[in-house]
């Protein structure tokens, strides 16, 4: 990314900010979600020992990736399911095109994916003559209305109900204008069901992969992942390889976190295990089952021990509704598929710093994320190493484009600094300057911006030092 988008970044939290009624929608929304969770992990002792759970689930097939992808490719093979192998966003697309091409499919409907996102898989495949349509209804809603998920759980958690029954009543033919959410409900319902039918390819995500058993599992709420795994002859699941998990039973403790922090459910609605294509006798189910494991950098970040946290992630998105700046920006002003804390340590790592890394700016360190997430990825830890790498023109940086901020100035200035605070005849010299003179810093140059919004801070005209020895008070 240029400095232009850069600046783009700064253009789209102003407007968010500006943009009242999405202040309204998202504090609605995140209040809501915050709530539940509270009340479906009432036990502080039980959930921490889950969180502590979690995070040793993730930390113990992380730690042995490689194999476990190995291990989940063989059983899936062995049970039928066609596996393929993406190092990059262009492959997987590639590869979705091809299956859909060999079976002359031009149709296809899609669960929820974040992976899908992150490819772009829409666009690509409408570039090539395939309709894809999203079924899940958040994403129907934000498809309609040709926008992205400004949410990973609640894509259009930016939306209130009389904004969809607009999108209803002027996308959808035929639709009335109503404002009764069982109502909408009902008008996606059966434009959706239809679109099932006709489907000749479903496509969903996956929320864990098993090694041991070749198990692919699917949350969700609204049986359209069912329908879109089952319907039409062949179903396309993608992941990014981090999903995997050793053992089935590891599987109940991940679930009960992810929905518990998702959507405060102690379970949702579905729960999805699919295992191999329709067998011999079965009298439903797809014919083909494929499974697309996508990298898309992921090796490089498993490569460095710190930055491999960030694969812990089970995309709950609880993350994001304890943010006080996601809450306050909605997910749109991140500019990409991964928005709030999760997204400003995972997309700089994925796209490159240049690209990203000032998204680890829009961050308090507050670490309410940390507090949350439900396998305790250390995110604020994280959000520093970003930012350090930005700086960062050392070997020992490995995220794409560090040092990209590195400035000589910079550099040059912080030295003073340095050479200052170890100096303590220069120290007391820059203290009592900084009292005469200080206040008209902030009013100058890059500074200025600063106290544009905030109160300009007043320097004490006296240091510490000098008042304790004004007191008589003993200096060593
Ligand atoms: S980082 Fe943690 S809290 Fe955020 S989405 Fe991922 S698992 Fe959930």
């Amino acid at each position: 990314m240029t400095e232009s988008t850069r600046f783009d970044f700064k253009h789209n939290i102003a407007k968010a900010l500006k943009d009242l009624q999405l202040r309204k929608n998202l504090r609605s929304a995140m209040d809501g979600l915050r709530v539940k969770r509270l009340a479906v992990f009432d036990d502080a002792d039980e959930l921490a020992k889950l969180r502590h759970y979690g995070n040793a689930v993730k930390m113990r097939a992380l730690n042995r990736l490689p194999d476990l992808l190995e291990q989940l490719e063989q059983k899936c093979t062995q049970n039928g399911i066609q596996v393929h192998w993406a190092e990059t966003i262009d492959e997987a697309n590639h590869i979705i095109l091809e299956i859909m091409q060999r079976h002359k499919a031009t149709k296809m409907v899609k669960g929820k994916s974040m992976v899908s996102e992150e490819m772009h898989l829409n666009k690509f495949l409408a570039q090539n003559g395939i309709e894809a349509l999203e079924t899940d209804l958040g994403e129907f809603i934000i498809q309609l209305d040709g926008e992205t998920p400004s949410h990973i759980i609640v894509p259009a958690v930016h939306k209130n109900k009389d904004q969809i029954a607009r999108t209803f009543h002027a996308k959808i033919p035929g639709a009335p204008y109503t404002e009764e959410v069982d109502a909408l409900n009902r008008i996606a319902r059966t434009t959706l069901r239809k679109k099932f039918q006709d489907g000749e390819v479903g496509l969903s995500g996956v929320n864990f992969a098993v090694a041991e058993t070749g198990t692919l599992c699917l949350v969700e709420n609204e049986g359209n992942g069912r329908m879109c795994t089952t319907v039409p002859p062949v179903h396309i699941a993608v992941m990014g390889i981090e999903k995997v998990v050793e053992k089935l039973e590891e599987v109940p403790p991940l679930l009960r976190l992810l929905t518990g922090s998702a959507t405060g459910q102690r379970i949702t609605t579905y729960f999805n295990m699919i295992t191999s294509p329709r067998k011999p006798g079965e009298k439903d189910g797809p014919k083909e089952v494929h499974l697309v494991l996508l990298d898309n950098g992921r090796s490089r970040i498993y490569g460095d021990p710190q930055l491999r946290q960030t694969l812990y992630c089970i995309r709950c998105g609880t993350c994001l509704n304890h943010c006080p700046v996601y809450t306050r920006l909605g997910g749109h002003a991140y500019g990409f598929v991964y928005p709030g804390p999760i997204g400003e340590i995972l997309t700089p790592q994925i796209e490159g710093l240049q690209a990203a890394g000032n998204l680890a700016t829009a961050s308090t360190l507050c670490n309410a994320c940390e507090e949350v997430c439900p396998v305790r990825i250390p995110i604020p830890t994280l959000i520093r190493r970003v930012r350090n790498e930005s700086y960062d023109i050392s070997s020992a940086a490995v995220i794409p484009g560090h040092g990209y901020r590195r400035n000589p100035m910079e550099a040059i200035a912080w030295k003073a600094w340095a050479l200052v605070n170890t100096h303590p005849a220069l120290n007391r010299m820059g203290t009592m300057l900084a009292g005469r003179l200080g206040h008209l810093l902030p009013a100058l140059g890059p500074l200025k911006g600063w106290t544009d919004v905030r109160s300009r801070p007043r320097f004490a005209p006296k240091s510490l030092h000098q008042l304790t020895r004004e007191k008589g008070v003993p200096h060593a």
